[in-house]
């Protein structure tokens, strides 16, 4: 098991006392921080609303990746974007940077604070948010 999906475990199991905890996920080796367009805090609202959850848009850390695959917390995993919810982190390959679709599912991943895909949430009130 990674370091990082060591952490990721331990997050889930008990909560982060300190959301800005320094770590450095592994998504993040060729990651930059990303100044989110604005329509990303439109869609956080939208998943806000439609999912009943509350979240703060203003705690997630923005990143993207050049391309089109971020790396994933398991070992030789990809993805179009990974998100720590416990670290309201969200990483976002450029490729998909621009794709609401992509953009409403890692929101989800950040409000439902899960890192598997419910389908409560993803398949629920907000729709079908699975690719
Ligand atoms: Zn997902």
């Amino acid at each position: 098991m990674s370091r990082i999906a060591l952490l990721i475990g331990l997050c889930l199991t008990v909560t982060c006392a300190s959301p800005s905890a320094p770590i450095t996920p592994a998504a993040l080796v060729n990651a930059t921080p990303l100044s989110p367009p604005a329509w990303y805090a439109s869609a956080y609202a939208h998943m806000e609303q439609c999912s009943g959850l509350s979240g703060d848009y203003a705690r997630v850390r923005w990143y993207h990746v050049p391309g089109s695959l971020v790396h994933g917390p398991d070992a030789g995993g990809y993805a179009a974007a990974v998100t720590y919810p416990s670290l309201h982190t969200i990483v976002i390959a450029d490729f998909y940077a621009s794709d609401t679709l992509v953009v409403r599912h890692e929101v989800m991943h950040d409000l439902a604070d899960v890192t598997s895909h419910p389908a409560e949430w993803f398949d629920g009130k907000c729709g079908d948010l699975m690719p």
